[in-house]
């Protein structure tokens, strides 16, 4: 809170006078009206010898935004969650079964699985949480709308088949998100399989396994022979460990939405993955633009649960609404600031709809340097054939502009493609197409997501577009 220099006076028993007088000093030109900021006061009150306790308001906006602090003792280990990525056909959703039937075998039997997004497994005594979603659409949509969810990557590539287009893709995914990668090489059982060739194959993409001097962990495994899968899962908690995965579960609960839907019988219903907190039967949730009290809670083997602590998910009904996937959630402590939060979303997100602010394009990206906002400029380079992208990659990632420097998170040879607008979007990242276009569909999901595609003929163009571009020097479009 900012104060008016007449009520700070009052506040300091002073003449509003003497308070002007000491502001200019400080080169500060005030009338009786003027605001001034927590950082002016304390120098004046020191200036008369008084100690200023500034006590912040509850902060309304950080609950919203979910940014509370949590005492570090609070805090105790959590179960990692982790998605499976790779490429098509490799195993993504036999593996992502094969784990389920082991853990429903080896517990509760009877209990009928639930399809809720994301499920528990039980491995010497620790939980993993799986999102149930194979393939990056849905780490993606998370992460564009500001969830961090994943902890742990499990890459499946199939030891016959090798390194594949989408494999590459999967792994700039986790890249741009810092999320680190176990490597599954599948379908060891295949008479052809070759599990040295993904190792060698996978080092160009700086994954090198342990014996060969780096530190990405292999593990061979066949999905369908279920065959390897318990060694895989120790190695994902080895993974954990080294990350010191942690929450309070005594603090406010919140999460994100993992999926949600309208159910015919039950309303609207949403997987929600706690992430700090302990929900509980009762309590008042704002899920994005939707809120309301939670009536039930069902987990992925059908059980009706009273709580939910960290990394657990749970299918919760009683919203108002259908929230989205990606949406993050919050335990509010009563109906009425819930619901005045959802009201404040929602015209935020009418007004965001309408100034279309933060994504970062050429025309727009000069200001952004200058404002601070931009220190790195991700560019995603697809281009018609490998030699092309190498050229431009090599190129690009030589500009440096006023220090700001260049990043190519993801390349490939082909056209621009949905999944790339995803991970631009979700990187807040510029694609730069050379002999390439996307399709009608790609290009209309560009525009709803506000992602610059820039397309050129010629390398030099590419260049210097960008450097004027960073210069802020860049003729407009017309
Ligand atoms: P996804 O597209 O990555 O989800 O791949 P799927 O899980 O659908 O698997 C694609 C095909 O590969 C299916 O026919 C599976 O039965 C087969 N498959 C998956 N894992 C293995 C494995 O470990 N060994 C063999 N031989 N086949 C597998």
């Amino acid at each position: 809170g900012a104060m008016s220099v007449g009520d700070f006076a009052k506040l300091l028993q002073r003449e509003p006078a003497e308070l002007i007088k000491r502001l200019l000093l400080l080169g500060v030109m005030a009338t009786i009206n003027q605001e001034i900021d927590t950082d002016t006061m304390e120098l004046i009150a020191s200036d008369f010898g008084v100690t200023l306790h500034v006590v912040e308001p509850v902060d309304e906006e950080a609950l919203d935004m979910l940014v509370e602090e949590d005492d570090p003792a609070s805090l105790v280990p959590r179960p990692p969650v982790v998605t499976i990525m790779g490429h098509v056909d490799h195993g993504k959703t036999t593996l992502l079964d094969a784990i389920r039937e082991s853990k429903v075998t080896a517990t509760e039997s009877g209990g009928i699985t639930q399809h809720i997004g994301a499920y528990q497994v039980e491995i010497a005594d620790r939980q993993i949480t799986f999102l149930d979603t194979p393939g990056h659409e849905a780490f993606t949509t998370m992460r564009a709308r500001g969830a961090q969810v994943t902890d742990i990557t499990i890459l499946v590539v199939a030891a016959d088949d090798g390194v594949m287009p989408q494999t590459v893709e999967a792994i700039n995914h986790a890249k741009a998100a810092n999320v680190p990668i176990v490597v599954a090489v599948n379908k060891i059982d295949k008479p052809d399989a070759n599990p040295d060739r993904v190792k060698q194959e996978l080092t160009q993409y700086g994954l090198v396994p342990e014996e060969w001097g780096g530190d990405t962990i292999f593990a061979p495994i066949s999905a369908l022979k279920r065959q390897g899968l318990e060694e895989l899962l120790e190695m994902v908690l080895l993974v954990a460990d080294v990350q010191e995965l942690k929450a309070n579960p005594e603090g406010r609960p919140r999460g994100t939405v993992i999926e949600a839907k309208l159910d015919r019988g039950r309303g609207p219903v949403a997987t929600v993955l706690v992430q700090n907190g302990t929900l509980k039967v009762g309590d008042i949730v704002v899920a994005g633009t939707t809120y309301g009290r939670v009536r039930a809670m069902v987990n992925d083997t059908g059980r009706r649960l009273k709580t939910a602590g960290p990394s657990t998910p749970v299918e919760i009904q009683g919203l108002n609404g259908v929230p989205s996937a990606g949406d993050q959630f919050v335990v509010y402590d009563d109906e009425r600031g819930a619901r005045n939060l959802v009201e404040k979303r929602m015209s935020r997100e009418k007004q965001e709809q309408m100034q279309n602010t933060a994504r970062v394009t050429l025309d727009d990206l000069y200001r952004q340097i200058q404002e601070g906002n931009v220190a790195e400029l991700n560019v995603i380079v697809k281009a018609d054939v490998q030699g092309s992208v190498e050229a431009l990659v090599q190129s690009i990632e030589k500009i440096d502009v006023s220090g700001v420097r260049v990043r190519v998170i993801h390349k490939g040879a082909g056209g621009i493609t949905e999944s790339d607008v995803a991970l631009a979007s979700a990187s807040n990242a510029i694609i730069i197409g050379f002999h390439v276009r996307p399709d009608a569909n790609t290009k209309r999901i560009a525009e709803q997501e506000k992602v610059d595609i820039r397309l050129y003929r010629v390398i030099y163009d590419v260049m210097s577009e960008l450097e004027s571009a960073m210069k802020g020097m860049l003729a407009p479009e017309y």
